[in-house]
């Protein structure tokens, strides 16, 4: 396999080593570099593989933690949205969000204008502030929502990003600090040597084991965390799943949010296409196994239908789909509960001197997470290490941020070529999924998978068993993430 693209080192001593790529790890790696310690990060597969490609997308504070009284981590979040909004500004755009109100549905128009003003008090404003709707403003705006019992609604503002990027950006501000990454790297355990340790890494593409030493290691292994050998963090997974349809079959100018008893769920506008989602059940299979299955995509279609009638989606309608697990803390205490009651608070804790778990919260926190972590981890190694200022610091220049947006790019080979060269780019899903998002959002994914991977294979060096490897290789993860047809057929 040939491996153009790898530019880590494959050895050597490391103030901290990282396990884990996804928004998290990114994170703490952008901030550790940034500061000065000798940074690695390791990832088993892709960057941002994991849960921070499979959000819902949204920076937000969370309307519906205020409802459950978590004002503090509404304020936490808000506040970290309006930073993303400044250091990332092409990954952060302001989105309006209609919350419609109908009769005897448990989120009464008072509550919800009384929410929304305290929203935009804890929150600042990212764009306009809340305003109170009348029942054609909300239809105006969301046309075709049930008419019967609505009283009318609010309006507010939260912002609409691209995941992946996020973690692709910091990890490109990280590299820009001095840190190692490495993708397709697996963190397989450790022993003391003095005050460091030996971590065994394995190179997952060449099957090569190579080891570095550490003088300190963060857990930023999300859902994987629990099979770490030395992790303390006890996780409760819970699956989200999403439906992408065409954004013609809902014509809504705002995201809107449809109430479903305590919970919420979105119709997001996202260019051409709408995303809704997203379900939250109790998930205890492998994180890398999660899909989307019948009863969550007919649970996602009964709650669309219910709130635009005309509409009717059925399966036939549904561009793509995707399923992610968050790793929320397990309650210490008490009943299990319902999987939407859990905290989205974030954990960090040092188990044993020198190894980090950071764990819980959500991809809007990232930053704050990352500096809480750094913070500790300084602490332990002492030393005169900079202080944080990755809460000022632009994650890329607008030059270096050409093919990073919250929208796919624009299909052609000048995109695939830039990831190729840039982007720590193996596997042509790495391209599909995550680099682009073309997966999820083009209608013809499978006719554009053939034109990618001809375009790769000139970037890249692959000769023609290659090309074909990754074209199974993608027609298996496309099978395992997407509907299957005959889910499709019956829904
Ligand atoms: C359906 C859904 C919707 C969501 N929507 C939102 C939203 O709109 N807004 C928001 O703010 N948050 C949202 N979240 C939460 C947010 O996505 C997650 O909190 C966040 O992405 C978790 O990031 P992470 O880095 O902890 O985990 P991950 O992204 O899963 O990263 C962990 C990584 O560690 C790697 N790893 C594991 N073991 C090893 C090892 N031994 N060696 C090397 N690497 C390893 C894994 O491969 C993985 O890539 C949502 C979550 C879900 C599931």
């Amino acid at each position: 396999m040939s491996l153009p693209n790898r530019r880590f080192t494959s050895g050597g001593e490391f103030d901290v080593l990282v396990i884990g790529g996804g928004i998290v790890g990114a994170g703490v790696a952008r901030d550790a570099s940034m500061r000065g310690l000798r940074t690695m990060l390791v990832e088993q597969a892709d960057f941002a593989s994991g849960t921070s490609s499979r959000s819902s997308r949204l920076l937000h504070g969370g309307i519906r933690y205020l409802a459950q009284g978590r004002i503090g981590l509404v304020r936490e979040a808000s506040v970290e949205k309006m930073r993303l909004h400044d250091v990332a500004p092409h990954l952060a755009s302001p989105l309006p969000f209609v919350f419609p109100a109908w009769q005897g549905c448990g989120w009464p128009r008072w509550k919800l204008a009384i929410g929304v003003r305290l929203y935009d008090l804890l929150c600042g404003r990212i764009s306009g502030g809340s305003e109170g709707l009348s029942r054609d403003q909300v239809l105006a705006r969301a046309p075709g929502l049930r008419e019967v019992g609505l009283t009318g609604g609010v309006r507010y503002f939260d912002a609409l990003t691209n995941d992946a990027r996020l973690v692709l950006d910091t990890l490109h501000s990280a590299e820009d600090a001095g840190a190692n990454v490495a993708n397709y790297v697996r963190f397989v355990g450790c022993s003391d040597a003095g005050a460091t340790r030996r971590c065994e890494l394995l190179d997952t593409l060449t099957g090569e084991p190579f080891t570095v030493t550490a003088r300190s290691v963060v857990d930023a292994a999300g859902a994987w965390a629990g099979g770490l050998q030395r992790s303390s963090v006890r996780l409760r997974l819970t699956k989200g799943v999403h439906l992408v349809i065409d954004r013609g079959r809902l014509p809504v100018a705002d995201a809107v949010v449809l109430p479903e008893g305590d919970r919420i769920l979105f119709v997001i506008p996202w260019g051409e296409r709408a995303i809704i989602g997203t379900t939250d059940t109790d998930f205890s299979g492998n994180p890398e196994d999660v899909t989307s299955g019948e009863d969550d995509v007919a649970y996602l279609l009964r709650a669309v239908n219910s709130a635009f009638p005309a509409a009717r989606i059925t399966g036939a309608d549904l561009v793509s789909t995707w399923a992610g697990v968050r790793p929320l803390i397990a309650p210490r205490h008490g009943r299990a509960g319902a999987p939407s009651d859990l905290s989205r608070s974030h954990q960090i804790r040092m188990s044993e001197p020198g190894w980090f778990d950071i764990a819980g919260g959500k991809l809007t926190t990232y930053r704050l997470m990352a500096e809480r972590t750094v913070d500790r981890v300084c602490e332990h190694l002492r030393g005169n290490w900079r202080s944080c200022t990755t809460a000022a610091t632009p994650l890329r220049t607008p030059a270096a941020a050409q093919f990073s947006s919250i929208l796919p790019p624009a299909f052609g080979p000048e995109a695939v070529e830039f990831y190729c060269r840039r982007e720590w780019v193996v596997h042509l899903d790495d391209v599909l999924l995550r680099r682009t998002s073309w997966h999820f959002y083009e209608k013809n994914a499978g006719q554009l998978a053939l034109y990618t991977a001809h375009w790769m294979a000139e970037w890249l060096g692959w000769d023609a068993k290659r090309a074909g490897s990754e074209l199974r290789r993608y027609s298996e993860q496309f099978c395992r993430l997407e509907i299957q047809d005959s889910i499709r057929r019956r829904l």
